[in-house]
């Protein structure tokens, strides 16, 4: 697998944030999101076999993974390392773009999958076969504009999203205001979850390996 950084730190983002977790990041992703925070992960990286993998996790003193991106799916060694880690007992999540089927998805792996919103240019970029996965998934939309947010409510209405799944609505981070969406969510009587990206209020938010 291309990997590009495997690193300790604290989960930011989803209903797992705070938990000190083990990040890998895959290189390589095939969207361009306006938003993106991880373009260095687009090209940069080096080649790791699974059991590579799994012997830098061990070092770690963690028991919760995030396999991240880029996008982890466009490399079909994702779903064994998923599959091995959930077997050696750790407690696993996947972050996608959302565009790429998680059916072959281990089951035990909680599944954090982006719905692309206007504001990131990858509109439409969304494999609706993903509102299937019933168990262990949650569903984030980033948020940069008004117009986002009211898609993004249309969005999970017509799919009847918030009855199934944890809705996620992240502000653009230095685009939206936080408090301008917390209020909106308020108002609007939303079902979502604002989360916002934990990390980037710790650290600075241009910091890498956090
Ligand atoms: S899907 Fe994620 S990694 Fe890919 S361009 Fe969009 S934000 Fe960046």
């Amino acid at each position: 697998m291309k990997i590009n950084e495997i690193f300790y730190s604290i989960q930011g983002e989803s209903t797992l944030v705070g938990l000190p977790t083990i990040f890998v990041r895959t290189s390589g992703c095939h969207l361009r999101c306006h938003y993106c925070d991880t373009k260095y992960a687009y090209y940069e990286g080096r080649q790791m076999t699974v059991d590579e993998i799994l012997r830098a996790i061990v070092a770690f003193p963690c028991r919760q993974v995030c396999l991240t991106g880029g996008e982890p799916l466009l490399q079909k060694e994702s779903l064994l390392l998923l599959s091995r880690l959930c077997n050696e007992n750790y407690r696993v999540s996947l972050e996608t773009s959302g565009d790429i089927s998680c059916r072959q998805v281990d089951c035990r792996v909680r599944c954090i999958i982006d719905i692309k919103t206007p504001s990131s240019g990858e509109l439409g970029r969304f494999n609706i076969e993903n509102l299937n996965r019933y168990e262990n998934s949650e569903f984030k939309f980033v948020i940069g504009t008004e117009e986002d947010f009211y898609w993004s409510e249309q969005f999970v209405k017509q799919f009847c999203i918030a009855e199934k799944f944890t809705v996620l609505y992240s502000p653009s981070f230095e685009i939206m205001d936080p408090r301008w969406l917390a209020e909106k969510i308020l108002k609007e009587k939303s079902p979502a979850r604002l989360q916002l990206q934990l990390h980037k209020y710790i650290w600075s938010p241009s910091t890498r390996g956090v």
